[in-house]
């Protein structure tokens, strides 16, 4: 019986370690917070990332090692590749942690993106306001999330308040984008190379975080044959394992590459009850070197994130074709403390729900 280990212990640990148990799998979670909520279902070591001597105990009790965070240091994902195997591949998680490499790579592979300069200095953003123009989004190349680490110029009257805001962080600005919608690939590439894709999800965010998704979107025949193509180039530079997400903006009808992230996905949460096989299942079969599950949807379904704290569950828990998730943190603005799926057949049964 494999025993994953997985750094980071937030949801995504706990619903990899929710999805691996009727598959049989051992689980190890490390973080640095004792109340991390995936120990509420999985054994806990706490250590910070750059204690090697607990990394190195962890490393000879698991079998393969993966991320519930992409923020992990390059070097300690480096380092425990050497002492264990890692997916995906410190390579990738580096790469998606740096906005300038991941946008880089989205242009090589021919994905567009809004227009984007990197910012090292106050005046390297002065020059790119004039040339991205505004209104644009300064964001830190690095360790930004749900919004966090971005701000909005309206202006070139804003650039000393924005290069104040983001404290001097190496940033990359880009232009504000109006789109039609958001949408977001969920992948998944097996060990072998074998690429799956869910079918595409519409995604919907307030304040820079994600508020609901719906899959599968509508009206995405003609745009999901590209943005499949997108991920999988993406997933094949990179020589990815596992799942992933990339997070897309529709404008005049064009895709455009926002940002991916290399491990599950808050947008396909849905999987865990609208599709076949879920993101987090498919996500250990690949790193275990398994079959790939199937990616169809089962219906349609919309999935609402509970950001902040819980709204009551027993009316959504009374409604047919419901699923609730409490993911067994504290309240807290901002975070990210559980959600809810509702599936239907078909819209209309899903617009009564
Ligand atoms: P990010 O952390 O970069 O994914 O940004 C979070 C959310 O902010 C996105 O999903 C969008 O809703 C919005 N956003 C980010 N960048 C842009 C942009 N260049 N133009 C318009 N909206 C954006």
């Amino acid at each position: 019986m494999p025993t994953i280990g997985i750094l980071g212990g937030g949801q995504l640990a706990r619903m990899l370690a929710l999805a691996g148990a009727p598959l049989g799998l051992r689980f190890l979670v490390v973080d640095n917070a004792t109340d991390a909520c995936a120990g509420q279902v999985a054994p806990l070591l706490r250590a910070d990332w750059r204690d090697f001597d607990a990394l190195a105990g962890f490393a000879r009790r698991v079998d393969v090692a993966t991320f519930d965070f992409e923020n992990v240091p390059a070097e300690t994902a480096h380092w425990l590749a050497t002492h264990t195997l890692v997916f995906p591949n410190p390579r990738a998680l580096s790469i998606s942690q740096d906005r300038l490499a991941e946008k880089t790579l989205f242009g090589e592979i021919g994905l567009d993106t809004p227009a984007f300069a990197a910012i090292d200095s106050r005046d390297d953003l002065a020059r790119a306001v004039e040339h991205v123009g505004c209104p644009a989004i300064l964001k830190t190349r690095r360790l930004g999330y749900d919004g966090k680490g971005q701000y909005r110029l309206k202006s070139a009257a804003d650039v000393d308040a924005a290069w104040a805001a983001l404290a001097g962080a190496p940033s990359i600005l880009e232009a504000f984008v109006p789109f039609e919608r958001e949408l977001s690939v969920i992948g998944v590439r097996s060990r072998d190379g074998e690429f799956r894709t869910y079918p595409l999800t519409r995604n919907w965010h307030a304040e820079g975080i994600l508020s609901a998704s719906f899959a599968p979107a509508s009206g995405t025949d003609a745009l999901a044959p590209h943005a499949f193509g997108h991920a999988r180039r993406i997933a094949e530079r990179l020589d990815y394992v596992g799942t992933f997400a990339l997070e897309l903006f529709v404008h005049d009808g064009r895709l455009l590459g926002n940002e991916m992230a290399p491990r599950v996905h808050n947008s396909g949460h849905w999987t865990i009850e609208g599709a076949a096989c879920s993101q987090f299942e498919n996500h250990l079969r690949a790193v275990l070197g398994l079959p790939l599950g199937d990616t169809a949807a089962l219906g349609l379904s919309v999935m609402l994130n509970w950001v902040g704290e819980l709204p009551p569950a027993t009316p959504v828990l009374a409604e047919p074709g419901a699923h609730w998730h409490d993911y067994g943190k504290q309240a807290r603005a901002g975070r990210k403390v559980g959600h809810a799926t509702v599936c239907a057949a078909s819209a209309a049964h899903l617009r009564d729900r």
